[in-house]
């Protein structure tokens, strides 16, 4: 067996991305945004709750590397100035797969900062119950797990068990 146990089922994925998603309508009030989608790790969430928001949304895709198997690493973004130029002025929606030791998004934050978004806020599908190195504002927070390392629903284990249709403790 890949895992050792399921930690969050299809069933409770869909009940969380659905109340996500009502929170993002309520507090976005119809106003267009452009949903920044951090990749591989947080698309599967992302096209799951962009379906149900509904405002006029824009999509845009970076691909950050911050992780090599489980050990964390230094945080990557490919500078590509195309995309900066498409944010400026925008509201973004950062969306996110893990909130784990907080790295990823503070570094994202500070670049985002430099594109001059009309707003930024996050929404992550998960938080590693841990203290985090760098602290970061989540506005939109799906669920707390344990420390441990998890898999499906679009998260792997060096590319493989993204489409595990829940979230589970990749077996040691
Ligand atoms: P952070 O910079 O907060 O430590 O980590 C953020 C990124 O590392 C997440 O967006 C995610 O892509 C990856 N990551 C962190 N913990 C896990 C985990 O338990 N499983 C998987 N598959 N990826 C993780
Ligand atoms: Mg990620």
């Amino acid at each position: 067996m890949v895992y050792e146990r399921v930690l969050i089922t299809a069933e409770q994925l869909a009940a969380t991305v659905d109340r996500l998603a009502a929170e993002i309508n309520d507090r976005y009030a119809g106003r267009p945004l452009t949903a920044l989608i951090l990749l591989e790790g947080a698309r599967c969430f992302a096209d799951d709750l962009l379906l149900k928001l509904a405002m006029p949304v824009e999509r845009a895709f970076l691909k950050l590397s911050s992780y090599a198997g489980t050990a964390a690493g230094t945080v990557i973004i490919n500078p590509d100035t195309r995309l900066q130029q498409s944010l400026k002025g925008k509201n973004v929606l950062v969306i996110d797969d893990i909130y784990d030791t907080g790295r990823t998004l503070s570094h994202l934050l500070e670049w985002l900062d430099i594109c001059s978004p009309r707003s930024v806020k996050t929404c992550v599908l998960l938080e590693k119950d841990i203290p985090h190195d760098e602290s970061v504002t989540i506005d939109f927070l799906g669920m707390q797990v344990p420390d441990v390392f998890v898999i499906g629903y679009g998260m792997d284990y060096d590319g493989r068990y993204r489409e595990l249709p829940f979230i589970a403790e990749l077996s040691p």
